[in-house]
């Protein structure tokens, strides 16, 4: 803990941490001292970690990036980061994140962006760590802490791992409790493990899933033990290969990484088969509603009154003035293009040529994935991102869309609900980490990690 405590205060740079906690660190890590000497040492004792700013910490600031939650503290403590400290993980502090968990570069945050360690060959343009978990990845990625939580409603766990070469795990729908996690769009959010390998995720997955009756989306399954899954043995497993995510104009060092992880699955036993996902090229504009609709929703709680900031007013100004002050003030641009998107959409006039069709493609898009599944296939492969980390600043505000396409690969298994990892599969050419993604079938987060050990 002290070590990482050090290496904290030296990485401000990186600006990965916004809220350092060392006092708790220190007196958790204590505590964890006295429990391995008790011989009652839980799975994760005395394990330094960060808190991506999306979670609810009793008593610490718990901002989401956004200047809407401005001297927030929390009465309370997150399902998921209690769990965690229950089982002697010690929190470090919480961790950069784009504002609200919207983003796929950790640029809009209030903060400012969490700045990934890795350079593009000799240039030294400072590189996205990718969002919204930025702060997280650059965190485990520069060893500022051995593992972060990151929540993922479109990729924000996946991307960023990618991006910063560590591990990165987005469990089925339902395994990990939402209490206490800032919504954002709540059908498609879950909490998940960032870590530097596929062992480390196995055991804090273990330690975040279960049953919680705050969360009424929690299932009321028993949480396997994933670690003693990983056995490596992947032999007659069945790995489908989507046609449909052969994008145009992909580039040719990420078809040869999707190619090379096929045959490392296949040299290790496992039958390589060519599937069709055909509903896949609606993922994105459907996820681009939905999301956009839920969180115009779950946003309108902050008007100023209830949590976190509240705008100066003038004379004569009224409670209408008070709300349109404090949300024009306190959301940043991306969030407010968000909420008009969604309000938008859910509006009584287009709710159903935008909101309802969209919803319908989502369950095509889930359909696509059950008859694979039935069909026999165990697990599917893909890139995780068509990119490898860009720069800062490169992909301006004046082209949202562009930003959007990051998450081509990864929304469709949020639209799905189903679990899907991201684990490192080398350098490219300007020594950039790139990651390759396994999705799973729902429940089978224990299957999914051994065949990502497998490709380790
Ligand atoms: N980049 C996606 C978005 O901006 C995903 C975000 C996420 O998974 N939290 O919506």
């Amino acid at each position: 803990t002290e070590a990482c405590l050090t290496a904290i205060d030296a990485a401000d740079a990186l600006n990965a941490f916004v809220h350092k906690t060392p006092e708790i660190a220190i007196e958790r890590a204590k505590a964890a001292d006295a429990r391995i000497k008790a011989g009652d040492a839980p799975s994760m004792c005395g394990l330094p970690i960060g808190i991506k700013d999306l979670f609810c910490t009793k008593g610490v600031p718990s901002q989401a990036a956004s200047k809407i939650l401005e001297g927030f503290k929390p009465e309370y403590e997150s399902t998921v980061s209690q769990q965690l400290a229950d089982a002697g993980a010690v929190m470090l502090g919480k961790l950069n994140m784009d504002e609200f968990a919207m983003g796929s570069s950790n640029e809009t945050s209030v903060y400012g962006n969490a700045v990934s360690p890795w350079r593009r060959g000799n240039d030294d343009a400072q590189l996205t760590p990718g969002g919204s978990s930025g702060g997280s990845a650059s965190a485990v990625s520069a060893d500022l802490c051995l593992a972060a939580t990151g929540t993922d409603t479109g990729g924000s766990i996946r991307q960023p791992a990618a991006f910063v070469g560590i591990t990165g795990i987005k469990p089925t729908y339902g395994r990990c409790s939402r209490w206490g996690i800032v919504a954002f769009a709540s059908s498609l959010d879950q909490a998940g493990p960032m870590t530097k390998n596929v062992r480390d995720a196995a055991i804090m997955l273990e330690t975040m899933c279960g049953h919680d009756t705050k969360d009424s989306t929690s299932a009321e399954l028993a949480v396997p033990n994933f670690e003693a899954m990983l056995t490596g043995d992947i032999k007659g497993k069945k790995i489908g290969i989507p046609k449909e995510y052969r994008m145009d104009g992909m580039p040719a060092e990420i078809e040869k990484l999707w190619a090379d992880g096929a045959a490392m699955l296949k040299d290790a036993g496992a039958e390589i088969v060519d599937i069709s996902l055909p509903h896949t090229k609606y993922a994105l504009p459907a996820y681009y509603v939905i999301a956009p609709a839920e969180a115009s929703s779950n946003l309108a709680r902050y008007d100023g009154v209830r949590y976190g900031r509240r705008a100066q007013i003038g004379q004569g100004d009224g409670i209408t003035e008070m709300y349109e002050k404090t949300r024009a003030e306190g959301f940043g641009h991306e969030v407010q293009r968000r909420v008009m998107v969604g309000t938008y959409v859910l509006s009584a006039g287009f709710y159903d040529a935008y909101y309802n069709r969209a919803r319908k493609v989502r369950t095509l898009i889930k359909k696509d994935f059950e008859d694979v599944f039935a069909a026999g296939v165990d697990a599917i492969l893909t890139p995780a991102t068509p990119s490898a980390s860009f720069g800062l600043g490169e992909m301006t505000e004046a082209d949202p869309v562009q930003m959007y396409l990051n998450d081509v690969f990864t929304v469709t298994v949020n639209l799905a609900g189903l679990p899907g990892i991201s684990v490192p599969a080398g350098l490219d050419s300007q020594g950039l980490p790139l990651g390759l993604q396994l999705i799973g079938r729902p429940w089978d987060e224990g299957d999914l990690l051994n065949t990502a050990y497998a490709l380790e």
